[in-house]
């Protein structure tokens, strides 16, 4: 089942294919020295950077395919969007690698697998010659605008990997596109801080009716998933922290509640942990609607089937994953029958109608699917998938062989449930079966987050962020204004400049 997203994206694919100016694309070939082979990476993700990150750029020709030039680290996008982190944290730049590395903030529209072409489409707003636009990239992944053709162009590739991920999932309910918030990337966890700031100052207002103020703080998720629970968890943090101090009348008529079709939340964790977390959340007030079915979407209210009309201030939609139209467009290669991903071999390598592995071509992340071992779409094996490319890429240019299978080593899963307590799962891992619940779980959530973010200076924002939260306040004050929780971040800043490192 495709979202209604998707199949506008889609829609926008067979309109440009048949535009003219499409036709009459420019073909660019990269700036570096002839001899290098080029190496074109469809998108900046978990997959996608982490094969720019550690690729031999000395070697290769590395060009960078991508709508934003941003990595963004989903795992605490929940925590940015109520403030407990900045949103600078969650992201790490494309330019970082440039000028080693061509990039190019463009959506690639269409694979000519035969040619080895690519055929892009610029994601910035038009130049002043061009009569009709390029679509722009939208504030938040909820916002689709498809205004008409830019000027599109070509790309030619010797080795392509594909990491462009997946979109968010809807079923298809009328009116979540419209009016539902998405928490895919940074855009959408400032949307919905705004939002919630919104609502209080909204329900704050003199004239307003206590039923209006509590449908105005009425919070809902849609999606009993980790996304869905980490930011309800988040969520309850704010309103029993700042929002307590700030709107303390308001407070007590805020209200959580998390909706899913499945009898319970948490589905693909441990059976027990799922129902610590649902104990927990009962406990802390937050409302959890199982074997619930969304059936419409309208602005400030939805209608549930087994309750009628449900006002609400702010909804967040987060029910899985949708194919990117760009995998949708593509019937050349095998592809599984439900998800749409691509199917790989073991080395990765996209399959053909035939069967036959493409040698020049690898998929990876939430965009493709290993055919002999379905693995989930989680950071965690987009980013071990990225790093197998490397090595792989990284012996294919000097002429060795790599044929070495691709091996998933599971982690385990964690998932925040607020005031410091987390659960850790790792009973389906091969060795070291272990789960975990409460204060040691929320320990190893930090340290995992904390060693995987990138950047030198992330690593030094996080855990600061988090050191000031636990003493001070959030980042909630201002939304705009400097903070006290700034302040050490500045300071840091500071100390990093000067060390010349930064
Ligand atoms: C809020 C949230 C929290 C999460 N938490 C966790 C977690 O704790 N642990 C975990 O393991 N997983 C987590 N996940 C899942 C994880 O983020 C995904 O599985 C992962 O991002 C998949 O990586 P990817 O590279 O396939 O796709 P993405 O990371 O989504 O990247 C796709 C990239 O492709 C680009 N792109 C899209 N279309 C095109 C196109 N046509 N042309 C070029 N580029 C394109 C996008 O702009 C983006 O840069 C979370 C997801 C979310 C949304």
């Amino acid at each position: 089942m495709f979202s209604s997203r998707s199949t506008v994206a889609c829609a926008r694919i067979q309109v440009r294919a048949a535009s003219p100016v499409v036709a009459a694309a420019r073909n660019f070939s990269s700036s570096a020295p002839r001899n290098k082979q080029r190496l074109v990476i469809l998108g900046s993700g978990w997959g996608g950077y982490e094969v720019l990150r550690g690729v031999d750029k000395k070697r290769w020709n590395v060009t960078v395919v991508s709508p934003t030039n941003a990595f963004n680290f989903t795992p605490l996008l929940a925590g940015c969007a109520v403030g407990t982190l900045e949103f600078r944290c969650a992201v790490e730049p494309v330019r970082r690698y440039s000028p080693q590395v061509v990039a190019y903030q463009a959506w690639c529209d269409a694979i000519d697998f035969k040619q080895k072409t690519l055929q892009c489409m610029p994601a910035t707003p038009p130049l002043a010659y061009e009569t009709s636009s390029a679509p722009r990239v939208p504030t938040t992944t909820t916002e689709t605008h498809f205004p008409g053709t830019g000027t599109p162009f070509k790309l030619r590739y010797d080795k392509l990997v594909i990491a462009v991920g997946a979109y968010s999932q809807t079923f298809n309910v009328p009116g979540v596109k419209e009016h539902a918030h998405f928490l895919k990337d940074v855009r959408d966890a400032r949307a919905i801080r705004t939002r919630i700031l919104e609502c209080f100052e909204q329900a704050n207002q003199p004239f307003l009716s206590d039923v209006d103020r509590r449908n105005l703080l009425n919070f809902c998720i849609v999606g009993g998933g980790p996304t869905g629970v980490e930011f309800a968890a988040e969520l309850h943090d704010l309103l029993h922290a700042e929002v307590e101090r700030h709107y303390p009348s308001l407070a007590r008529m805020a209200k959580i509640t998390l909706y899913d079709v499945a009898p319970n939340i948490l589905g693909s964790f441990d059976k027990s942990l799922g129902s610590y977390a649902e104990n927990k959340f009962r406990r802390d007030g937050i409302s959890i609607k199982t074997r619930h079915h969304v059936e419409r979407v309208e602005k400030d209210r939805m209608f549930v089937k087994e309750q009628g009309e449900v006002p609400f201030g702010l909804l967040v939609w987060s029910t899985g994953l949708a194919p990117n139209p760009l995998i949708q467009s593509i019937d050349s290669l095998e592809k599984h029958e439900k998800t749409q991903g691509l199917f790989t071999d073991e080395q990765l390598n996209v399959l053909t109608n035939d069967g036959k592995p493409d040698p020049d071509v690898w998929a990876i992340g939430d965009s493709a699917i290993i055919k002999s071992a379905v693995l989930p779409a989680t950071a965690q094996v987009a980013n071990q998938k990225g790093k197998y490319l490397v090595k792989k890429l990284n012996k294919i240019v000097k002429d060795q062989e790599h044929t070495k299978p691709f091996e998933f080593h599971n982690q385990g899963s964690l998932a925040y449930l607020g005031d410091w307590k987390a659960i850790y799962d790792r009973s389906g891992a091969e060795s070291i079966k272990t789960k975990e619940s409460g204060r040691l779980a929320w320990l190893l959530w930090r340290s995992a987050y904390f060693t995987q973010t990138l950047s030198i200076r992330n690593k030094i924002l996080v855990p600061t962020y988090w050191f000031v939260l636990s003493f001070f306040v959030r980042a909630q004050g201002s939304f705009n204004n400097l903070s006290p929780l700034q302040v050490p971040e500045l300071y840091v800043l500071l100390l990093l400049r000067r060390a010349r490192r930064f």
